[in-house]
């Protein structure tokens, strides 16, 4: 195929619509149907990253392998469709205006003012077309965030009202996700919402080809017809999304709806192959009919929102599918563990994870936990600060190392069993300037990691600026927290575990970011597995 096409996908009536599932389905119909396709997300807020937020502003940040922060839909991205993403994939406003000052201090703009149109425009449209260009995809999917109307989408929807224009007829396409909204009251689903957001739309020059429109009710045909008439599309054009119970079932209702075939047909593309969803269909088999249920702790100091720790859900998700089993997460605050309460609050837990965080609230919390996991042979993953917590616990309580802890907490602590990386001791700005991204490991052939990995040699994704301090691992070692995986070039250390509990690993980089579904995470899937084997045996035990 020579001429990479193009859908951008936008957002009417209210935010939180499920941009970014849609866009990820759609892409999954479009790859199971043999064309080579990714999705890009454009954020219109001034952070040149997602990297400086708090989970709390947009639930978590996701890393790719190049080491870019980025927004959490690249997450879904990544999972439905098992293609990498890289800085490229997402673009926010920040990034897009820094270029642009850049280029300007440069002279680049050889003396003309600088301005919105067309200097912003034309940055945005070059950023959307570097993926399309790279001649790696048939299609790019270009997911524009927030809601039309909003000021600071309009840069985006006039870049691409530009774009649909050069490429012309049949190159290029606009999804409009909106909502139509049930009125109890009335006993009716409402059009209206939709019709003025289309209408919006089209006051900057860009009319819809596709309507979304997400429902908690059936659309009729009738509702069908109206919206289609009154939004200028055709019928077949309007597609249904109604609340699903997993996002995984997405894809298929969307199959259902025929958003893929209608989407083909305005792109001028053959559209005769029937998606190859066989992969897919079985993942959503196991995945709906567990055989056992493990009840595993999520201990976070963000768990109020739920996309705070998005990978990691998901990446239970995948790991419970390849085990058949129904993994419920159980969500803890750290902030509110404490040695008293920690039986009751943690009672009924088949294993523990301590999450990834930054900064010092929460973290004795995590620690309390880490100990319970380790004193009752609960199997234990220990995720980048929850690794780091699991150093500092058996420190304090195996080796006697009262106050140990990490730089990061305490600069002053006699044991700093955790401490600031060499080349961190001089960065300054906040920005982008964490070991991010993938690195290499080497793990200890007789470790239990390499049994979960079954390999020796592995790449992970990193977000982190602190680290076990080798200076403590001989000690540590010794006394049974035994480092098993080692950066090849630098020899810190990534992995360690506790051999004498049955499955205890705490790991500096994050798993979760390279679950998907036709690749659940090892260390995913060893832990759940784990879980499930250490429940049964408890079980047998006290049957015993
Ligand atoms: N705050 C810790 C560090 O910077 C852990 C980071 C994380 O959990 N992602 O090293």
């Amino acid at each position: 195929m020579s001429q990479t096409k193009y859908i951008f996908v936008t957002g009417g009536v209210t935010s939180s619509l499920g941009k970014g599932i849609i866009a990820a389905s759609l892409a999954k119909l479009l790859q199971a149907r043999g064309y080579r396709t990714t999705i890009q997300k454009l954020d219109p807020y001034i952070n040149v990253d997602p990297g400086t937020l708090n989970p709390y502003e947009h639930g978590e940040c996701y890393v790719t392998d190049d080491g870019a922060e980025t927004d959490l839909d690249l997450g879904h991205y990544e999972r439905f469709l098992n293609v990498r993403t890289s800085q490229a994939n997402n673009v926010t406003t920040g990034r897009i205006y820094q270029s642009v000052i850049e280029k300007e201090r440069r002279g680049e703009f050889l003396g003309k003012t600088v301005q919105v149109v067309p200097h912003i425009t034309n940055e945005i449209k070059e950023r959307v077309q570097i993926l399309g260009n790279s001649g790696d995809y048939d299609i790019i999917i270009t997911e524009i965030g927030g809601t039309v109307g909003d000021i600071e989408s309009l840069p985006y929807i006039e870049a691409v009202r530009q774009l649909l224009w050069e490429l012309g007829e049949h190159n290029g396409i606009v999804i409009h996700l909106t909502l139509v909204p049930f009125l109890s009251a009335a006993g009716e689903l409402k059009t209206k919402p939709t019709q003025h957001s289309v209408k919006t739309l089209m006051e900057s020059g860009i009319k819809a080809d596709i309507l979304v429109c997400r429902t908690e009710h059936e659309i009729s045909e009738e509702i069908k017809e109206k919206l289609a008439l009154f939004c200028n599309v055709r019928k077949e054009a309007v597609i249904q999304s109604i609340d699903a119970s997993t996002i995984y079932d997405v894809p298929i209702m969307m199959q259902e709806e025929g958003l893929d075939t209608v989407a083909l047909e305005k792109l001028a593309l053959p559209k005769d192959t029937e998606p190859n969803l066989e992969q897919w269909n079985e993942f959503l088999q196991r995945h709906k009919n567990p055989k056992n249920k493990v009840v595993i702790g999520l201990i976070g100091k963000y768990v109020e929102l739920q996309d705070s720790y998005k990978s990691i859900l998901e990446s239970f998700i995948h790991a419970g599918a390849a085990n058949e089993v129904e993994v419920k997460v159980r969500s803890i605050h750290s902030e509110h563990l404490s040695t008293k309460n920690i039986d009751k609050k943690l009672m009924g837990l088949d294993g523990i994870l301590v999450a990834p965080g930054f900064g010092e609230r929460g973290i004795e919390g995590k620690i309390e936990a880490v100990r319970y996991a380790r004193e009752n042979d609960l199997p234990f993953l220990g995720i980048c600060l929850g690794m780091q917590m699991a150093v500092i616990e058996f420190a304090r309580n195996i080796l006697g190392m009262e106050g140990a802890n990490s730089t990061e907490m305490d600069p002053n602590t006699p044991y700093p069993v955790i401490s600031l990386m060499e080349e961190q001791k001089s960065v300054t700005n906040m920005g982008g300037t964490m070991r991010l991204g993938a690195w290499d490991c080497h793990l200890e052939a007789d470790s239990l990691v390499h049994e979960v990995y079954g390999a020796l040699d592995i790449s992970e994704r990193h977000r982190h600026r602190f680290e076990f301090n080798n200076e403590y691992k001989k000690q540590l070692e010794e006394a049974g927290l035994v480092p098993t995986g080692f950066n090849p070039k630098t020899g810190l250390v990534e992995v360690i575990e506790i051999p004498s509990h049955p499955w205890f690993v705490g790991v500096q980089y994050h798993p979760e970011y390279k679950s998907t579904v036709a690749n659940p995470h090892p260390l995913f899937v060893g832990f759940v597995k784990a879980v499930l084997v250490q429940k049964q045996k408890q079980k047998n035990a006290s049957l015993a």
